[in-house]
């Protein structure tokens, strides 16, 4: 993450809806293929939370990619349900489920944004006293722990 370009937040949004349809499709079309019911919905939960963080690594902020994750999975299931697996709880279902998927989007959402938070801390922008080893800023000239002067 920390090589990783600046990225408009609007398009990592767009990418992990992305992301949570087309996995939430592929999730729900191989649920289909599992004969129990409890079992069905069991295996969903848990992929779609997967699907979801998965989803939500490309955003970079919890709330985003629990919508993001929200409505690609809401997509993605009912989609799958139109064409594979016709109930008469479909909405409730997709709706339902969705929520796996916006939770592990909100997990891993979460995540990002505290790893931006640590390479702002330790990126290039932040150079060390050369005598005590203190944080010191990119302009300073002189270091706020030992008085030093910094002369790089
Ligand atoms: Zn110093």
């Amino acid at each position: 993450m920390a090589s990783a370009p600046v990225r408009n937040p609007l398009a990592g949004f767009v990418l992990a809806i992305l992301a949570a349809t087309g996995l939430s499709a592929v999730v729900g079309f191989a649920s289909t293929l599992i004969p129990y019911l409890e079992f069905r919905l069991f295996f969903l939960g848990l992929a779609l939370f997967g699907a979801g963080a998965f989803a939500g690594r490309k955003t970079c902020l919890g709330i985003l990619g629990f919508m993001a994750a929200y409505l690609g999975a809401f997509v993605g299931l009912y989609l799958i349900e139109l064409l594979f697996w016709t109930n008469p709880w479909m909405e409730l279902l997709a709706l339902g489920l969705a929520l796996a998927s916006a939770l592990g989007g909100l997990v891993t959402g979460k995540l990002g944004v505290r790893q931006l938070e640590r390479a702002a801390q330790f990126g290039p922008g932040v150079r060390r006293c050369s005598s005590c080893g203190a944080r010191v800023g990119t302009s300073a000239h002189k270091c706020w722990s030992c008085k030093a002067t910094l002369t790089y």
